[in-house]
């Protein structure tokens, strides 16, 4: 980096950790900047202590903490619910980043060269890996963070899950190159980007997708119909009589009966585009295709869910927590449910030319096919 902008080196990682807090904050992901925070601190301490005129002591303490705290925090940030940041959550989590500060600092007194010690122990005598400035300790923390992480974006499928993940081995890379100039910022603000890029991804997440079903959700399909060509088909779908389900096993089992379906939905042939119209109404498109090409596809459909026997769990606040052993026998003996559903079809033409209509075609169908018994597909 020229000279002249040395100056650049040192701020925009600050800048860039503050941007990135200012989304976090609009967007109120607590998770995110709290792991933002512990990215600044490191940084803060990076500027202060891991530099050539400080004492080795202190230098390993600090070093030696930022490899077992940072990775640590962004994974328990993977794990733990979103709770905003300005209450009482938000407060402990502070306490924690607080108290690891104070770990650090007692690290570096000149009587606790014990704990050093420890913080740069060998787990492995000939490590397989090239050299890295990195203790061995730090290095387990950092490989696990990542995994636990990214595991936890597995299960959710939450960008900000991917992100923290991300952000591990941002931090990963950065503590590797400490010693290089510039290095240990440069990768902390491509941490801090990684961290902003995942929550306006999760944002758009929320704004497009159902969260009940998976399934993109209104908003995304007034996109989507507003951008079709000439040539397609629509089918309403509605389940058959889900009131009186919801009436006689509750809204929890109406919940996941209407997931389940949902996931049926989605997997839909012949390149039907599934979404949530709107409470257990659900609309299928079918980009170039005819009302006569898409029909046999949502005859499987309607076959395929009138035939699968739901198993419903025990009851959805149960299935919060861990079922236990006499909840898991209990439930061998459940019974299962099954739904029904009624769809419309219409087919985009000379008397249809607009999206709108053709849906609407389409919910007149699909009052046919219930006025006719139900479970079928009317056109
Ligand atoms: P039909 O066969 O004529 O469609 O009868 P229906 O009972 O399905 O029709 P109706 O539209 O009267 O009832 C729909 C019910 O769906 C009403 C509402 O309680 C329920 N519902 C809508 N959204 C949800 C949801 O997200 N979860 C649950 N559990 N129930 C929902
Ligand atoms: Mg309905
Ligand atoms: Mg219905």
């Amino acid at each position: 980096m020229p000279a002249a902008l040395t100056a650049l080196g040192v701020h925009a990682t600050y800048g860039i950790l503050a941007l990135a807090g200012i989304v976090s904050l609009a967007f109120r992901r607590g998770r995110v900047v709290f792991a933002l925070l512990t990215l600044a601190i490191a940084y803060a301490a990076y500027r202060r202590y891991l530099q050539p005129a400080v004492p080795q002591d202190i230098v390993f303490a600090v070093f030696g903490a930022l490899c077992l705290f940072v990775p640590f925090n962004l994974a328990a940030l993977s794990l733990v619910r979103e709770r905003g940041t300005f209450n009482r959550h938000g407060l402990l989590r502070l306490a924690v980043i607080a108290l690891q500060a104070v770990l650090a600092a007692w690290a570096a007194l000149p009587g606790n060269s014990a704990t050093r010690e420890w913080l740069y122990a060998s787990l492995v005598s000939h490590a397989p890996w090239g050299a890295t400035a990195v203790p061995q300790i730090g290095l387990a923390a950092i490989v696990l963070s990542a995994l636990v992480a990214g595991i936890a974006w597995y299960r959710t499928r939450s960008a900000v899950d991917l992100a923290l993940a991300g952000g591990v081995v941002a931090f990963g890379i950065a503590a590797h190159g400490v010693t290089t100039p510039n290095m240990f910022g440069a990768f902390l603000a491509a941490g801090a980007l990684i961290l902003a890029i995942g929550v306006l991804q999760d944002t758009f997440r929320m704004a497009f997708r159902d969260e009940l079903t998976g399934l993109p959700g209104r908003r995304a399909l007034n996109e989507r119909l507003a951008g079709l060509g000439p040539h397609y088909a629509i089918a309403m779908l509605d389940v058959d009589h889900f009131k009186s389900l919801n009436d006689t096993h509750g809204h929890d089992v109406g919940d996941q009966v209407l997931k389940l379906a949902a996931s049926r939905i989605a997997r839909v042939r012949g390149g039907g585009e599934a979404y949530r119209f709107g409470g257990e109404e659900f609309t299928v498109i079918f980009p170039g295709r005819s009302v006569e090409e898409a029909a046999p596809h949502l005859e499987a459909l309607r076959e395929e869910i009138a035939g699968y026997r739901m198993e419903m769990r025990h009851s959805a606040r149960e299935s919060q927590g861990k079922p236990g052993k006499q909840q898991r026998a209990a439930r061998k003996g459940e019974p299962t449910l099954s739904v029904t559903v009624s769809i419309g079809v219409a087919g985009s033409g000379s008397r249809l030319d607009t999206p709108e209509a053709v849906v609407q075609a389409a919910d007149k169908a699909l009052y046919r096919a219930k006025d006719k018994g139900r479970n079928r597909v009317s056109r």
